[in-house]
């Protein structure tokens, strides 16, 4: 992700009429951030050190829920989609619902950090033997979010409604086979009773420094979709291709021309990635293979281009299958749909982040081919989505899904201070509205 241009935020009315509250639970909130961060930074790095895969998350749920009952909670549900954890927490005074959403999976790399709390951690996926990791930081997020439960269950009094923390599974996908992560939580009713009026999250990232936040209004990440291709053709020996039809070379034809979907179907000015990200086929060199396996990712913004390349790949697939003598099939499996940053709760909520860190501490971001499952939360209300610089100064931190990714402790109070006003930011100027 490539930054752009430092903002200028500009402070939007509302909250000059609110600043002498937001200035008393700025300090209110520091304290508390001062006060639990110690702790908060413990079970980070217990987390860290026992992370568990998505729809496995059985003992981050549990230290999760013990530590929501210990702050008198007024309802903590657990088994939520799998691993899932949702808690309440009713201010002292009447307002309004908003919603704050963590996730808890780690992944299948094998960590390579100097931290004295790496995970050592193996586990068996997909029929191999892999280390597990949180190598996207979502150890991060769940502490952060243990963090501002924390500072809101302790200023509870003030606080003007009801929060609803949602610890998700399997933000990276469900195993295959399994369902799983927001789309799962939503379908399970976790947007109801009570129905929060918006949501908020964060994430990590590895190229932002610690102390600084970031954010995007309206599209800021891509629409996941995952492709299987089998061509298939007819196995000869290598040394008699006109006995065979050739899949591997079928599989190469249809490689490039997927790419002019990219380049030749699609406007140069809507963003979308195909990549193709296995090709597997043959046992052996002087064997032309019966069938060739191809898999890979498609990244859109506009369900019209995603509708758009799933058809031009069949009638690529079935084009250049039929003139090599063979045929296909092709599984495309719509994933996350975008997340999309609501823009007026963006307006809204962006001079929280500078009041927090600093103007000079906001930027705004370009949207990212990556993709995020908050979608489907932000699908059913409007949703507002930031990131989270993560880098020690003087370090560096491997990207993301890799073995030397490493986010900073201190990210953390950052994060916490920054959720926490956000949504008592929130809470007030919904109470303004109210009649
Ligand atoms: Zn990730
Ligand atoms: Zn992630």
């Amino acid at each position: 992700m490539t930054r752009v241009r430092r903002y200028w935020l500009f402070t939007a009315a509302i909250s000059i009429l609110t600043a002498p509250i937001a200035q008393a639970q700025n300090a209110d909130i520091d304290a508390a951030v001062e006060r639990f961060q110690g702790q908060i930074i413990d079970l980070r790095h217990q987390i860290h050190q026992n992370p568990e895969l998505g729809n496995r998350e059985f003992q981050t749920a549990a230290l999760v829920a013990d530590h929501l009952r210990s702050l008198g909670f007024d309802e903590v549900i657990t088994d939520v989609a799998h691993t899932g954890v949702i808690g309440i927490l009713h201010g002292g005074l009447p307002g309004d619902t908003v919603a704050v959403r963590a996730d808890m999976d780690a992944l299948p790399v094998t960590e390579d950090t100097p931290y004295s709390f790496k995970s050592t951690v193996r586990t068996q996926y997909l029929g191999q033997e892999v280390g597990v990791m949180h190598a996207c930081g979502h150890d991060i997020h769940t502490a952060v979010q243990l963090g501002v439960a924390s500072i809101l269950a302790s200023m509870r009094d003030e606080l003007p409604g009801t929060v609803k923390f949602i610890f998700q599974p399997a933000e990276e996908g469900p195993p295959p086979g399994e369902e799983g992560g927001a789309d799962l939580m939503v379908r399970e009713g976790v947007m109801s009773n009570p129905r929060p009026s918006a949501i908020f999250g964060l994430h990590a990232l590895a190229e932002m420094e610690v102390g600084k936040l970031g954010y995007t209004a309206g599209p800021a990440l891509a629409a996941v979709d995952h492709f299987s291709i089998e061509i298939i053709g007819t196995q000869a020996h290598g040394a008699s291709p006109h006995l065979s039809v050739d899949p591997v070379v079928m599989a190469a034809q249809a490689i490039t021309a997927l790419q002019t979907i990219r380049s030749r179907n699609l406007s140069p000015l809507q963003p979308s990635v195909i990549t193709v990200g296995i090709v597997r086929g043959g046992t052996r060199f002087n064997i032309i293979p019966d069938q060739v396996h191809l898999e890979g990712t498609v990244r859109t913004y506009d369900p019209d281009v995603r509708d758009q390349v799933e058809r031009r790949m069949e009638e690529i697939l079935a084009g250049i299958t039929s003139a090599g003598g063979g045929t296909y099939h092709l599984d495309y499996d719509r994933g996350t749909p975008a997340t999309i940053n609501d823009i007026s709760l963006t307006e809204r909520m962006a001079p929280t982040l500078a009041r927090v860190v600093g103007v000079q501490n906001v930027e705004v971001l370009e949207p990212t081919m990556g993709g995020e499952d908050f979608a489907y939360f932000a699908n059913e209300v409007p949703g507002f989505f930031f990131r989270l610089g993560m880098v020690a100064p003087g370090t560096v931190s491997g990207g993301h899904h890799t073995p030397t990714f490493q986010a900073d402790d201190q990210s953390i109070p950052v994060g916490m201070k920054a959720m926490a006003n956000l949504i008592f930011d929130y809470l007030i100027t919904r109470q303004s509205m109210l009649p």
